[in-house]
């Protein structure tokens, strides 16, 4: 959190941007209950923002009695929290989304701002995003993070599909938001041919990171930090959700178990969802992975740890041999991008936001489908040949080089300066949002 508490609207900022994040707060812990990249993506976007005199409010859900009223996430950044849905799903929450709006327009009167730009994430706030645009008169720009027909696409088996009404609300958004704001060109196509968006209001900007924070470390000291001696480990990071696709390394770990590889432990860093994903209702992930585990006899050999600090986390990767990522689908991959800054190789399945970050042979390797066995055989070259591990996690060092949250920030600055100009231009003449 940022020291210098800004709980009052500042008016010498530049701008002013509404940021719609219903379903999850920025300020979330993360690797638990859907919490992850989208948050990672809200922060460190706003707060690059705020580097720039521009301020942005991030409406989002009170989820605990604790939670205050506003809270500062940079000088010029606030979250502010409203009394919606607290205790309901996310696919419970779209009932929420008319009161939801509402408390954005009581805020915004009380306070008696006019924001630039309406800035909406993922499709519940999307749909919050279009009651609110033709009475705010402001440009709206949408990122959807994911995409319901897409991840419908891959589904693991015995996971639920996503909901017809998402699918209608973001086809919904993909026609009406002004921008919209993807991470990779396969997600552009993805809006344009499945949902029709109009691909001259498409534009890929890709998120960034922190190099800073995600930097190679001495491994021997990184172990000793999280509490790991010599022995081989493999890494997976993330939310335990049926999609990520971790049940594929827990049967690539017993295969490689069954060969040489007796001291390879595989760490499991991520809090379960109470929804895990599956067509069971509120079956528990992390649970059903550790029968898995059980049954294929390597329970001891898989740590669960749950969920870490973001800043902790170059530690994990620094300590570990290789990082996995077997996702079903997944529009883009922070933790990725993360273990290759880290210097680690990354063996990945080739879903296509992990194609924009992984080069097979190159940073790791990519794999299509699912087949635990080819993961094994990735996963034990590297851990046989320490140099290639190694030269790969170099390389993967080098690619992560070229992203970052400045790069992100200014992209998505020029793009929301032209709408926003724009669409004061378009009120000043008193042309109303069609
Ligand atoms: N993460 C974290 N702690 C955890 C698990 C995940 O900080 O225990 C972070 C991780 O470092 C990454 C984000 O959550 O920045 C997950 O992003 P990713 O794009 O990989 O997956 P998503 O959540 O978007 O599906």
């Amino acid at each position: 959190m940022a020291e210098s508490t800004q709980l009052i609207s500042d008016r010498s900022a530049r701008r002013r941007i509404a940021v719609v994040s219903m379903h999850t707060s920025p300020t979330a812990s993360l690797g638990q209950d859907g919490n992850g990249g989208l948050n990672v993506y809200v922060r460190e976007v706003c707060s690059a923002f705020s580097d720039r005199g521009i301020a942005t409010d991030i409406f989002t859900r009170r989820q605990s009695p604790d939670d205050p009223a506003i809270e500062s996430l940079a000088p010029l950044s606030r979250v502010i929290y409203l009394t919606a849905g607290r205790s309901l799903d996310k696919y419970a929450l779209y009932s929420e989304v008319p009161g939801f709006a509402a408390g954005i327009r009581s805020f915004a009167e009380s306070e008696q701002l006019q924001y630039d730009l309406l800035y909406s994430h993922y499709w519940l706030s999307g749909e919050v995003a279009c009651l609110l645009r033709p009475e705010m008169g402001a440009g709206w720009a949408h990122t959807a993070h994911t995409l319901g027909l897409v991840k419908n696409r891959t589904l693991a088996s015995g996971a639920r599909p996503e909901p017809a009404q998402r699918i209608r609300v973001e086809g919904e958004i993909a026609q009406q938001a002004d921008l919209l704001i993807v991470s990779t060109p396969d997600e552009s196509d993805d809006l344009v041919r499945s949902y029709r968006a109009n691909p001259e209001r498409v534009f890929v900007v890709a998120p960034g990171i922190d190099l800073a924070t995600f930097q190679p470390l001495d491994r021997a000291e990184a172990r000793r930090k999280i509490g790991y001696g010599p022995g081989r480990l493999m890494l997976f990071v993330g939310r335990l959700e049926r999609l990520k696709g971790v049940e594929v390394a827990i049967r690539a770990l017993a295969l490689l178990r069954d060969r040489e590889h007796d001291d390879l432990r595989f760490v499991v860093v991520g809090g379960d969802a109470h929804q895990g994903g599956s067509q069971d209702g509120d079956e528990s992930e992390k649970e059903r992975l550790k029968a898995v585990a059980s049954a294929l006899g390597v329970r001891d050999r898989v740590d669960f740890l749950g969920s870490v600090a973001h800043h902790e986390l170059p530690y994990f990767y620094a300590a570990a041999d290789v990082c996995v990522m077997p996702s079903y689908s997944e529009s883009f991959g922070l933790v990725a991008l993360e273990a290759q800054a880290c210097g680690r190789p990354v063996v990945a399945s080739g879903v296509s936001g992990l194609r924009s970050v992984v080069r097979d042979e190159v940073s790791g390797y990519l794999i299509d489908g699912h087949d635990p066995a080819v993961y094994a055989e990735r996963i034990g070259r590297l851990l046989a040949d320490p140099e290639l591990a190694t030269q790969m996690g170099l390389r993967g060092r080098l690619l992560a080089q070229r992203f970052s949250w400045t790069r992100t920030a200014d992209r998505l600055e020029g793009l929301f300066e032209d709408l926003i100009e724009s669409s004061h231009a378009r009120v000043q003449a008193g042309v109303r949002h069609e």
